[in-house]
């Protein structure tokens, strides 16, 4: 059977193939990772809980989850000591399971993950002087097929669910190890003898090294707006990760019917993948355009919620030699973001190549003439230093290890798999 199917998008008329659904667990426990406190607090009660407990012990797990980091209900001493293991008979606190860490000469760690039913996606972070960025997936693999990008030359598995989004960033924090350390504030149901040992007062969330979420991974976040809504809603919730909507950013190649909707049902930042200013052009580089066109694309980032001079739209600009970097295009994307009014700010990405990429990278001097032009007209234009190429992590590089696999050699692997079944 084929293992794609077309599935409407709920809120928007595009058919997108979503082929498969999660799996559960073979052990039948249920993941808490990516669930809110409502959702947890359901669980518990479901599992026998009465509802007054229920709603007690998801705020201290929801707090132990997201804010300390544990992945194991015997270190919730705040918990009676005999309840911890009904919890744990019942749930678990997953992680993705990292199959390769990769380290760049630059600093940025790429991690290719996979999930519990054997799907592999990526994730970046990229510190610099003054912040630490993560760049999450929404999808494995993409439907979109951007011309510039290694991920759109790879067919969509599956939307990520909410626990894999947030299991990004939890693992991301493992692996940075900046969980708060020390004793928490709250009464303890269990003055067991482990807990003496944490001298009082060392209870701390400072020194983050993680400040940062752009929604630029693998797949088109609007595509899985459902799960990434609810998987920010975690990661913002403040008494959990507590990353402020201020210091995330969702983008989108231009799913027009659903950008109100991610203004006003997750009010993070935006970015756009623009690229192009005139419809030839982004007809070729973000095929999306032939559905979604530049004016209607650009109607709905002047609407967006939120957006103002202080929060302002950031246009994505992959630099592509000979094809959208001459004087003209900074001009007209100029006056495309007067037209319109956007609160704007614009990066400039140098074109990241990748193995049978059809473009090559803008010559510096046009990349820097380009900048000059945007930025003379009172609009912010940084050229962004790629980051991470040397492990195949810079923008739009991103494309997981089983995919990459040629035609040839997975048309070989199903004829061996076919001999095989006789
Ligand atoms: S740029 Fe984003 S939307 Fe376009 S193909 Fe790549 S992952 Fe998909």
């Amino acid at each position: 059977m084929a293992d794609t199917a077309l599935m409407p998008i709920p809120g928007q008329v595009d058919p997108v193939t979503v082929p498969r659904e999660v799996t559960p667990r073979a052990d039948g426990r249920v993941d808490l990772i990516g669930l809110a406190r409502g959702q947890i607090a359901e669980l518990f009660a479901e599992a026998g809980l009465d509802a007054k407990a229920a709603k007690l012990r998801a705020k201290q797990v929801f707090h132990w989850l997201y804010h300390r980091g544990v992945t194991d209900f015997a270190a919730m001493t705040d918990i009676a000591k005999p309840m911890r293991p009904w919890f744990a008979e019942r749930f678990v606190i997953g992680r993705p399971q990292v199959v390769e860490a990769q380290h760049s000469s630059d600093g940025t760690r790429k991690w290719l993950l996979r999930t519990a039913d054997g799907h592999d996606f990526e994730t970046v972070f990229i510190p610099d002087a003054d912040r630490g960025t993560l760049c999450v997936s929404s999808q494995v693999g993409c439907t979109l097929n951007c011309r510039f990008c290694h991920t759109g030359t790879m067919r969509l598995v599956r939307n990520l669910t909410p626990g894999e989004i947030v299991g990004q960033v939890m693992l991301a924090r493992d692996a940075l190890g900046e969980w708060p350390k020390g004793r928490m504030d709250f009464a303890e149901e269990d003055d067991g003898p482990e807990f003496d040992e944490h001298p009082a007062g060392h209870y701390t969330a400072d020194g983050r090294l993680l400040t940062n979420i752009v929604m630029m991974g693998m797949g088109e976040p609007l595509y899985n707006f459902d799960n990434v809504r609810d998987a920010l809603k975690v990661v913002m919730d403040g008494d959990g990760l507590g990353l402020s909507r201020r210091r995330i950013t969702l983008s989108t190649s231009g799913v027009v019917p659903m950008m109100a909707r991610a203004g006003e049902e997750i009010g993070v930042n935006l970015a756009v993948s623009l690229h192009a200013t005139n419809k030839a052009v982004r007809d070729e580089i973000v095929p999306l355009n032939r559905k979604y066109g530049l004016e209607e694309l650009l109607e709905a980032c002047a609407a967006y919620p939120g957006a103002s001079n202080a929060r302002r739209i950031t246009f994505e600009y992959v630099m592509l030699d000979g094809v959208n970097d001459s004087d003209e295009d900074a001009r007209e994307l100029v006056r495309l973001i007067k037209r319109y009014k956007l609160p704007a700010k614009v990066n400039l990405i140098p074109f990241n190549p990748w193995p049978g990429a059809p473009y090559e990278c803008s010559k510096p001097e046009r990349i820097k003439r380009f900048a000059e032009i945007v930025f003379a007209a009172g609009i912010s234009a940084p050229v962004r230093t790629p980051r991470g190429r040397d492990i195949d992590a810079a923008c739009g590089q991103l494309k997981t290890a089983a995919a990459k696999k040629s035609r040839a050699e997975l048309d070989r692997l199903a004829e061996e798999k076919q001999a095989a079944l006789g």
